[in-house]
């Protein structure tokens, strides 16, 4: 090869690695503010979060797993925040309450997923509550593959020195702010890929006012954080051509009484909200009521993500970007026979129906499963006879070419 030649190679090596870099530089910041029902943020004026809805959109949305159902989560902040991370409700990931008891870790956190798919990816953590960290992402556990965030910035609630704890916990709003104002630095200078940002002192005031002054000025202070967070984003964007991706959502409602405390299955307790500035939003984020588990899929999406497919059927969120089969799933069974209904995002596909009578990934084993039907997406509704199958137990997948959604059902 002439020296000439040579030369021309390199030059297309370099405009090939160059474009690729281009091409995957969105990264994602999801944001945690914790108790602010859906009612107080449509009336409180949020400026900032309005001007992201803008670019993206804003949607009532909940939490609480399916009431009644199987699925059914107290609407209690761990629980929701476990939600949120693994895209899964608390019978699967088995965070039920605030002490953390036993996380089941086979049902993998967003991080966990970004470091063994894309190791590269930089991941960050700013957070007003250190167990996030330890417990619910899980980091350096053994029993969560010994995952390990890049950076952290947390566990300013045990400083009692330079966060001196006092009756109205407004210490809590001061730790807010610095996580907020390291969160915006952070970004700025380091542009951490994946990053998750959980914000308190609303929460507080919440439950010390319930609806009040008070609680709706706490929401406030926490729209101008999301403002300080956005515009280190928006920076990246100017001055390193990168695209940020923002999802704001909160872990539960309010009583309807008082606003003070949560914790049931009452509407105003489920109603939560989702704003974002992403790009191709679909119908199901535009026309539906997405829950909290949503977001997570949704991620995975922009940061090209494509977990085993035994994983991605035990997600229980449907992704609100890009292109889906379909939602809603309802699944009973009556005299041996399986009612399903769901809605139609695909007029001309077919979905697969799958059946497991096992749930051996919940301790990490494999389940095997047997096609019983395939239907037309248009439908929305088929009847699958069951009496020859012996289980009292089922997994049911529906899988679409887009997207799938299990329920899991209890012959009676
Ligand atoms: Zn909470």
């Amino acid at each position: 090869m002439s020296i000439k030649h040579a030369f021309s190679l390199i030059v297309v090596i370099f405009i090939g690695v160059f474009v690729f870099s281009q091409e995957s530089k969105t990264k994602v910041i999801f944001v945690l503010v914790d108790g602010i029902s859906s009612d107080a943020i449509e009336k409180v004026e949020t400026p900032n979060l309005d001007a992201l809805a803008k670019e993206g959109g804003y949607t009532r949305a909940y939490v609480g797993g399916q009431k009644d159902g199987y699925s059914e989560s107290p609407t209690i902040s761990s629980v929701g925040y476990n939600s949120l991370l693994t895209g899964t409700w608390a019978n699967k990931h088995n965070v039920w309450g605030n002490s953390i008891k036993a996380p089941n870790y086979n049902y993998w956190t967003i991080f966990r997923f970004a470091k063994e798919h894309r190791p590269e990816l930089k991941t960050a953590i700013f957070s007003t509550w250190l167990d996030n960290r330890t417990k619910l992402v899980g980091e350096e556990l053994p029993a969560n593959g010994n995952i390990k965030l890049d950076y952290h910035f947390d566990g300013f609630e045990l400083d009692t020195i330079a966060f001196p704890h006092d009756d109205d916990t407004l210490y809590i709003h001061k730790i807010d702010e610095h996580v907020t104002n390291e969160t915006a630095r952070y970004v700025k200078m380091e542009g951490p890929d994946l990053s998750w940002v959980y914000l308190e002192y609303t929460d507080d005031m919440g439950h010390k006012y319930g609806d009040s002054q008070q609680f709706y000025d706490a929401i406030k202070i926490m729209d101008s954080q999301i403002g300080r967070i956005w515009e280190a984003t928006q920076y990246r964007t100017k001055n390193f051509n990168e695209d940020w991706q923002l999802w704001i959502t909160t872990d539960h409602g309010r009583v309807a009484k008082d606003g003070k405390g949560h914790g049931g299955q009452s509407d105003r307790e489920r109603d939560t909200w989702i704003v974002t500035n992403a790009k191709e939003l679909n119908d199901y984020f535009r026309q539906q009521r997405p829950g909290i588990v949503a977001i997570m899929p949704s991620i995975l999406r922009t940061l090209n993500i494509k977990p085993e497919k035994e994983q991605l059927w035990e997600i229980d969120g449907v992704p609100l970007t890009g292109k889906i089969s379909v939602s809603s799933v309802e699944a009973v069974f009556k005299d041996d026979v399986l009612n399903l209904t769901w809605d139609a995002y695909d007029q001309r596909g077919k979905l697969k129906v799958w059946m497991s009578p096992t749930n051996s990934f919940k301790k990490g084993g494999v389940d095997e499963y047997i096609r019983i039907a395939e239907v037309k997406i248009k439908d929305e509704k088929a009847s699958i006879n069951m009496s020859h199958l012996p289980s009292n137990f089922y997994k049911i997948v529906l899988e679409g070419e887009h997207n799938s959604i299990t329920r899991w059902l209890k012959k009676k």
